[in-house]
């Protein structure tokens, strides 16, 4: 059942109708919107009674939700959700860059590659610390010292970061360093690292599993919005298919269906989804096209030498190029491609590099 309130309803008519909610033994979840507030009931068996609602003061009206996502729908809010993220947002009509290496790999390259690709454009720095790799014998990461960097980064460049955060025994550590919280593909399904991280008042960019249905991966994202974390956005990044020219099928077709089933952002990987450093440009260009609220690329300054994903990584020309083709297209479609309000707080060649170098 979803409940939507009048745009004027009061604090007051908003509190009473949980409580109702509460009373009858379900749990109510409020939803703010642009318009309005909508108030997602749970924890029914069957169908409830919208007149137990109707009647109430400041209820526009409540509805039946079919749907096993209730919260993640697009009708909860109708407008879309805009995440905040420090200095900026995803969502709204902007077009977001997330740029940055696959891995953090040394001081020097996390920099370079920060200061890049922010004179370029790009708002939100990516960079793993905690790598989640095939082999356990391959880079796993710089753990703490990589998320270190990152904040040296961030305060050198003044975008936020994201990185991922791969159980619940590092959330804790991960989230005091992350502006957005990365789940990546592999951990779609990891219900006890949603639920926690649903306890946070953190931004979450949530991965599509390698081989998930988009209901299984709105489902996913219900188990945050559920326990109370509404900042979460989504991340298309390629699904396994029999194709192997590709490291993944970029599932480019399901984003304007997708739009339609839920409220939350959208942001498309590239990188990841094809796996080729020379399709990553043509297919940015193309999610932009498609309609979505932000592209993740990676980004290293010597990929052959990187220690993940090096064949799919942009060098620091390549990345010029994706960002003056992408400004076209979002230009065509009347989308701006979003700022930063955070300036950099040290210049390129600042005392503070001289003093560590
Ligand atoms: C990554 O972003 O580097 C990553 C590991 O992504 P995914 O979870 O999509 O494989
Ligand atoms: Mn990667």
């Amino acid at each position: 059942m979803l409940i939507l309130m009048e745009a004027e309803a009061t604090r007051a008519q908003i509190d009473r109708v949980c409580d109702r909610v509460r009373e009858l033994g379900y749990a109510p979840h409020e939803m703010p919107g642009a318009q309005r507030v909508a108030i997602g009931v749970t924890g029914n068996k069957g169908g409830i009674d919208p007149g137990h609602f109707k009647r109430l003061d400041g209820v526009h009206d409540a509805v039946a939700v079919s749907r096993p996502y209730k919260l993640v729908g697009r009708e909860v809010n109708p407008e879309g959700t805009i995440v905040e993220v420090a200095g900026t947002r995803i969502g709204g009509g902007e077009l977001t860059v997330m740029a940055g290496p696959c891995s953090v790999e040394s001081r020097d390259q996390v920099l370079s590659t920060a200061r890049h690709v922010r004179s370029l454009g790009a708002t939100i720095l990516r960079g793993g610390a905690f790598k989640p790799r095939t082999s356990p014998y391959d880079f796993q990461g710089l753990r703490e010292e990589g998320l270190e960097l990152l904040a040296e980064a961030r305060e050198a460049t003044g975008m936020p970061i994201i990185t991922e955060v791969k159980d619940t025994e590092t959330l804790p550590l991960v989230a005091r360093y992350a502006d957005i919280l990365q789940v990546g593909a592999r951990n779609m399904q990891n219900f006890t690292l949603l639920e926690a991280i649903g306890g946070l008042d953190k931004p979450v960019m949530l991965k599509r599993g390698m081989s998930a249905s988009v209901k299984e991966w709105l489902m996913a994202a219900e188990y945050i919005v559920s326990r109370g974390n509404l900042n979460v956005v989504l991340c298309e990044r390629g699904i396994r298919t029999f194709e192997t020219a590709t490291r993944n099928t970029l599932d480019l077709g399901i984003i304007p269906l997708l739009r339609g089933m839920t409220h939350l952002p959208i942001i498309v990987d590239p990188s990841h989804g094809t796996g080729v450093a020379a399709a990553v440009t043509p297919l940015a260009r193309a999610a932009t096209a498609v309609g979505v609220d932000g592209i993740m690329v990676e980004v290293h300054p010597e990929p052959a030498k990187a220690l993940s994903d090096g064949p799919q990584a942009l060098t620091f020309p390549m990345f010029e190029t994706l960002m003056a083709e992408v400004s076209k297209v979002a230009g065509a479609i009347g989308q701006p491609v979003a700022q930063l309000s955070t300036p950099s707080k040290t210049p390129s060649t600042s005392a503070h590099d001289e003093a560590r170098a």
